[in-house]
């Protein structure tokens, strides 16, 4: 097994070479007794003024197991252990036949690794996605919206293969603690990510390697025996004594009829298919209100953001775009702290909405993070239930917000924009406007596109950021809105045992539309494990 050695620390300027000769040491060997090593984790530190790297490793050592073992008995050091093999539990295929094929409603993160992870040990999934294949998709975002803004609710930023992931800025970090997340990370990797994503402490994509990913991912699906169908909408369920039976699939293609007999379906619809959820709601599917996040979004020069994180730093070569994570404590109300969400160093401002007539801000970069602008979402939490709101009241209050902001701009997809500083001083920004947003901005007064504890946050906020971090509430920050979609106001309670939703056995709510993650790697994971659960239950097809 080989050696863990974690806190290797490199100025900005050291090659990676020099690793082996700090590990050495740290070891109390010989460089020369080291065999073989490679950068397990790799990360920034800026904390202490001063810009470095910081490594683990691992090692393995000339003479094998014996030098290994005699090595780390005279070694009482808490950075140098042995290095633990991920735990990937076994699976155990079930007993039960499966009536029908599994069916996967969904091609996101969630829908697309649970597919996968099915088509992998045979089970031979449907999968039935509302959106486009990623060729066709790129066109009709890229064309006939950006150009032409012509707004396709069938294919579109959110819907299409998959799903919210495809043009996210993939980032793959999650505070989700599951050696699970490796896998992950392994199969991006072998779909053709960087391998750096293997070992970066913040490993990141890009939403212009993404879509390859995505259908790499798809075909290998296809060639274990899976299926994929683009423009196939769940549209009903029959449930029958609180058991799926079947479901009602539109705008069906030859190979699909109307209405589907079922076996276990994992409905992996994400946070933005409104109109799904309430059909949902209508069939008797279980749905309950969670805290949400809501806010506005703001963009910095990139140059800024590299000055606050790096200082002398900024700008050198084998740094990057910088980043940063904030918390506004003095932001502080009941509605918890304001913080900062989905930082996207290098990168643009996208409109995540799924239908026309709405504006919804995110953001997204490119693999380079090449940009010269940094935005982030700067959010609060709030509670539908404190609110007296049920789920389908909590959806519409997000639409409602972004209804406004779309018909604060003339209705021409623009998104609102307001520099920082005029928002503080509650007056109309001017002046000539570049926005990164594809479909451009327009001046606008940002409180009338949020609620106003988001408006009293930042006004709470701003100074004090201003402060730490010169020029945040200045005049070259500007803050665009609503930031709706960080997060689901709703959840598909499940069994905790079988992973069901709890009153329709048979389908398994998976990823963020069902409240259960918020970001491509939890909501992978999530899907993953339901199509275990279902492995589980049911025998492998012969
Ligand atoms: C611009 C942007 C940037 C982002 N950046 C990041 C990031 O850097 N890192 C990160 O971790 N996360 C990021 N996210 C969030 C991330 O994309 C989502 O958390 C993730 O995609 C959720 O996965 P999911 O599978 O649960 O849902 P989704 O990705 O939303 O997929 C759901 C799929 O279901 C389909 N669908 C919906 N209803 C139906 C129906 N009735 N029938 C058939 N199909 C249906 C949709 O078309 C869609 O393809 C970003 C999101 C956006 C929009």
């Amino acid at each position: 097994m080989p050696i863990v050695v974690r806190n290797l620390t490199l100025p900005l300027d050291e090659s990676e070479e020099a690793l082996p000769s700090l590990a050495a040491k740290r070891m109390r060997v010989e460089s020369k007794d080291i065999r073989h090593w490679a950068v397990v984790k790799r990360a920034v530190d800026a904390r202490r003024g001063q810009v470095e790297f910081v490594y683990q490793i691992e090692v393995a050592l000339e003479g094998g197991g014996d030098a290994e073992q005699k090595c780390m008995r005279t070694l009482r050091k808490q950075d140098v252990a042995w290095l633990e093999p991920a735990k990937n539990q076994p699976i155990v295929y079930g007993k039960e036949s499966m009536s029908e094929r599994p069916v996967v409603v969904g091609f996101g993160p969630a829908g697309m690794f649970a597919a996968l992870r099915l088509a992998e040990h045979g089970y031979r999934p449907i999968v039935l996605e509302r959106g486009r294949d990623v060729r066709r998709r790129h066109h009709d975002v890229m064309v006939s919206y950006y150009k032409d803004r012509q707004f396709d609710p069938t294919s579109n930023l959110l819907y299409g293969e998959g799903g919210a992931g495809t043009y996210s800025d993939g980032k793959l970090y999650t505070r989700r603690n599951d050696a699970m997340c490796g896998s992950v990370l392994e199969k991006l990797f072998q779909f053709g990510a960087d391998p750096d994503i293997l070992v970066n402490t913040r490993p990141h994509i890009g939403s212009d390697r993404l879509p390859t990913i995505c259908t790499q991912l798809r075909k290998c699906i296809e060639s274990l025996g899976g299926e994929v169908r683009f423009e196939q909408q769940l549209a009903a369920l029959t449930v029958n004594d609180k058991m799926l039976a079947s479901i009602d699939v539109q705008e069906g293609g030859p190979d699909t009829p109307k209405n589907m007999r079922v076996g276990p379906v994992i409905l992996g619809i994400g946070h933005s298919a409104r109109d799904t959820i309430t059909m949902l709601a209508s069939h008797g599917v279980k749905i309950e209100t969670k805290p949400f996040q809501i806010g506005v979004r703001i963009e910095h020069p990139q140059a800024m953001v590299d000055q606050w994180q790096f200082g002398a730093a900024a700008g050198h070569q084998r740094l990057g775009a910088a980043e940063y994570h904030l918390v506004a404590k003095e932001a502080a109300s009941e509605h918890g702290d304001m913080f900062s969400f989905c930082m996207c160093p290098g990168g643009i401002i996208l409109p995540s909405n799924e239908s026309p007539g709405l504006i919804a801000t995110n953001g997204a970069s490119r693999a380079q993070r090449s940009s010269l602008y940094a935005n982030a979402g700067l959010v609060i939490t709030l509670d539908p239930a404190k609110m007296g709101m049920g789920p389908l009241e909590a959806l519409a209050y997000q639409r409602d917000w972004e209804e406004k902001a779309f018909k604060l701009t003339g209705s021409s997809y623009r998104v609102p924009v307001q520099r920082a500083e005029d928002f503080l001083n509650k007056c109309d920004s001017q002046g000539s406007l570049e926005a990164t947003f594809p479909l451009g901005g327009a001046w606008a007064d940002i409180r009338a596109t949020i609620p106003k504890a988001v408006s009293d946050a930042l006004e709470r906020a701003l100074p004090n950021l201003d402060k730490k971090m010169p020029g945040f509430g200045g005049p070259d920050a500007l803050i665009t809105a609503p930031e709706t979609r960080a997060s689901t106001p709703i959840r598909i309670p499940r069994d905790p045992q079988t992973r069901e939703a709890v009153e329709t056995a048979g389908l398994y709510p998976v990823g963020e539309g069902a409240g259960y993650a918020g970001g491509i790697i939890s909501a992978a994971v999530d899907g993953i494990r339901s199509a275990n659960q279902i492995m589980a239950r049911y025998a492998r097809p012969r």
